[in-house]
């Protein structure tokens, strides 16, 4: 690789980004072109690799995510060099970023990967976090220790393992839908899930949790992170696995939901005794006895749009996110989507030539399959990044690539309120109209089972619980085989559904 100015580079590949889409797809070309450089250009000290990986079936996978200090990635790989600074501006007319550091990286294909930051209800308030990477979760945590009540503002993934995980400290959950966890399940879905709220956790969830408590090591990363003031990568799905997320107090769950409504006003503690508006104490709903007074003066209150007004002593932020775009819109003509990510194409190009974008700062422009959708997740920063690689290998080389198989097929596996969850393809009947219909097993506290039916195939499923059922149900969305016949044989517990289609 050329340098001409101190700092400054000349090379083929640069990624922006040490998260799983970047660092994918840094390696990806680095395997492509062994004796090429690669330069993965990252504001955070540390890399997220994907380890572990496991190719469940066809289009489920399954991985660890490990965060490792960027010396790592490059002794894994000696043709990455990973430089350790933010991207200030591109210029992409004159093909090159410009970094905090005063390097300035010129490039010939460019891989954007600088993920996405929480979308906040409030900004600069002490009191609203966000969580996005390993301070944020530790600053929750501390925060936390101190805490009699909290406050989740959100429905998505993250408000949902917090809501099960905080242990020890009241919860009021505040979604602006009808049910909980609106992005993954419908409301039959929800009220399965809901029931392990109000019952205390297992022993053996406990202990597991603590075996995993935060190592020496990430502590020292994390730390070294603090002293740079940067953006960090986005935690994965064990995120809240290395912390304890215990109150003040000595219990499990105590949790209780408004549904419906957002939060109309926040209240510092001065403001709210000028207001003389009245808070609630938290609703009993026939559990345990409260633990606070309905006398208490907190921190702050959160008014919401049903009239409702809590205390408590902070409010956590979980209402999605927003790509990281702005250090790479100016003097650029990027088109961006409705959720203003980066466009991207088929080939995972941007509007601008030779700049390629991945994860969760892109928004997927191309015509997606019927049985897919874009959703920021782990598992499609990490197959974005290395099919963007690949695009790039191929535009390099001057060859063609199809669309990668992973596209074809929404597909993920997580865990809720410990429970394995897998989605496939239109799992919430997304986009179908009211064309379609729905098939229900349920066992309460073992298994939740939905399948979604168009025109007698199979376009979508929620499994909750060990159903053993993802790969014959992802071969039967695969391949669109009209199931009319079977009607509802297809979810009857007593017939064995893998031998039926073997
Ligand atoms: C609390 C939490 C829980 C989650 N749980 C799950 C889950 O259970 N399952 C799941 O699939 N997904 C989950 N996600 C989402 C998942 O973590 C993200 O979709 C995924 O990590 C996105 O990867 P990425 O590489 O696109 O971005 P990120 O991981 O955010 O990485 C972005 C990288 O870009 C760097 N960067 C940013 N700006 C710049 C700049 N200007 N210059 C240089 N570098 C820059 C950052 O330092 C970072 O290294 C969760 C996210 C959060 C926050």
């Amino acid at each position: 690789m050329a340098a001409s100015v101190p700092g400054s580079t000349e090379g083929k590949f640069v990624v922006v980004g040490g998260g799983v889409a970047g660092v994918t797809c840094a390696e990806q070309l680095a395997v492509h072109f062994p004796s090429e450089d690669i330069l993965l250009i990252t504001a955070s000290p540390v890399i997220k690799a994907v380890t572990n990986f496991k190719q469940v079936s066809k289009v489920l996978e399954e991985f660890s995510v490990e965060e490792q200090p960027s010396t790592t990635l490059e002794s894994r790989f000696p043709n990455i060099r990973v430089i350790e600074s933010g991207v200030k501006q591109l210029k992409s007319e004159e093909h090159c970023v410009l970094t905090e550091d005063g390097g300035r990286h010129v490039y010939k294909k460019l891989c954007l990967c600088a993920g996405a930051k929480p979308k906040l209800i409030c900004e600069e308030n002490p009191y609203v976090l966000g969580i996005r990477d390993t301070d944020s979760a530790q600053e929750f945590q501390k925060q936390l220790i101190k805490a009699k009540r909290i406050m989740i503002i959100g429905n998505g993934g993250i408000a949902l393992e917090l809501a099960y995980e905080v242990e020890g400290c009241e919860v009021i959950w505040a979604i602006k839908d009808k049910a909980i966890g609106n992005t993954f399940f419908d409301a039959g879905a929800a009220e399965f899930l809901t029931s392990k709220l109000a019952a205390k956790k297992s022993q053996a969830e406990i202990a597991n949790k603590r075996t995993k408590y935060t190592t020496d090591g990430r502590k020292k990363v994390a730390q070294s992170k603090a002293s740079t003031g940067n953006i960090g990568s986005a935690l994965g799905p064990d995120w809240h696995e290395g912390l304890i997320l215990k109150g003040t107090k000595e219990f499990s769950h105590k949790v209780h939901i408004e549904t419906e409504c957002e939060v109309k006003k926040i209240y510092h503690r001065e403001e709210f005794r000028i207001s003389k508006k009245n808070s609630l104490a938290f609703p009993q709903n026939g559990q345990k006895p409260s633990v606070t007074t309905d006398n208490e003066i907190w921190p702050v209150y959160v008014e919401l749009t049903n009239g409702k007004m809590y205390g408590c002593d902070f409010i956590v932020s979980a209402t999605g996110v927003t790509p990281n775009t702005e250090r790479f819109l100016f003097g650029n003509n990027f088109d961006l989507g409705e959720d203003s990510g980066l466009k991207v194409d088929d080939h995972m190009c941007t509007s601008i030539a030779d700049v390629y974008a991945a994860g969760d700062i892109c928004s997927a422009a191309w015509q997606p399959s019927a049985l897919w959708q874009q959703m920021r997740l782990w598992t499609q920063a990490r197959q974005m990044g290395w099919y963007a690689a690949k695009c790039m290998a191929a535009a390099a080389s001057g060859d063609s690539v199809d669309m990668d198989f992973s596209f074809e097929l929404f597909a993920h596996v997580t865990k809720f309120f410990n429970y394995k969850v897998v989605l496939l393809g239109k799992y919430n009947a997304q986009g179908l109209g009211s064309d379609h219909e729905l098939m229900l097993r349920c066992t309460k506290g073992q298994e939740y089972i939905k399948v979604v039916m168009q025109n007698g195939r199979m376009m979508g499923a929620v499994l909750i619980g060990e159903t053993d059922l993802e790969e014959t149900f992802e071969n039967l969305i695969l391949n669109q085989m009209n199931l009319s016949s079977y009607g509802e044989d297809l979810l009857d517990p007593n017939i064995d559904i893998e031998d039926y289609f073997d």
